[in-house]
């Protein structure tokens, strides 16, 4: 296969970071998350982490400059030379014009669920504090309560993924981030894929529109 430079779009809880791990693990290329590496550096308690844990906890977008910044940086690592999948970003079409400026993107696939979905499976999401994965109390509920399954470390409820603050993250993912689905359309780099579904079958469909599967 040629190198994959894959952006998968879609609103907070829609499943992107599943995906993204599973196509990561498909073509051997790595998954670029910004909202993991904002929440390292939060963890990390850097500068940069002081920042964004302020705006992350009020469930808006941290700057453009920042996000933009980070992702340049990221695409010149050499385990980028064969493809990444951005789970993520962009995020508004300041960042897709200034990604379109750093690398070519091939496609862009689009999941999307309605919003009374997303708001169940974000409210039932717990997060690693030690390895960072995420579980869901009814889908995927931990073994035992409170821990992890796979490094032991205590799950916690990220503070935007309370009600509220999912919420204002769907809105602005409407105000903000929709309008990359025409930017992508226009460009011819628009898959849209139904996020509904298990987590098999949504890859599948992605496989699909990819021309990956038959
Ligand atoms: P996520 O884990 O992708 O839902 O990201 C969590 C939070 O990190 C978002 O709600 C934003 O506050 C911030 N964030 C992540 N990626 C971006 C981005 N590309 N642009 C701006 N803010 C971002």
């Amino acid at each position: 296969m040629d190198r994959l430079k894959l952006v998968l779009l879609g609103p907070p809880g829609v499943g992107k970071g599943t995906q993204a791990a599973l196509l990561s693990e498909k073509f051997g290329i790595p998954k670029i998350a910004t909202g993991d590496i904002l929440r390292n550096e939060i963890a990390a308690e850097t500068p940069l982490g002081k920042i964004a844990r302020q705006t992350i906890g009020q469930g808006k977008l941290v700057s453009d400059d920042i996000v933009i910044e980070i992702i340049k940086d990221r695409l010149k690592n050499k385990d980028c030379e064969n493809g990444f999948i951005l789970d993520g970003f962009p995020r508004t079409v300041v960042q897709a014009d200034a990604l379109s400026h750093i690398t070519d993107i091939d496609s862009v696939v689009s999941m999307d669920v309605d919003h009374r979905e997303i708001i169940h499976r974000l409210e039932g999401r717990r997060t690693c504090s030690r390895c960072q994965k995420m579980c869901h109390l009814e889908f995927h509920p931990p073994k035992k309560e409170g821990i992890c399954d796979d490094c032991g470390g205590a799950l916690f409820q990220r503070k935007d993924d309370l009600r509220e603050t999912i919420e204002k993250r769907l809105l602005e993912y409407d105000r903000m981030t929709k309008p990359l689905l025409k930017y992508y359309e226009g460009r011819k780099k628009l898959f849209p894929v139904n996020g509904m579904g298990s987590m098999q079958e949504v890859f599948s469909k992605i496989l699909s529109v990819l021309g990956f599967l038959g």
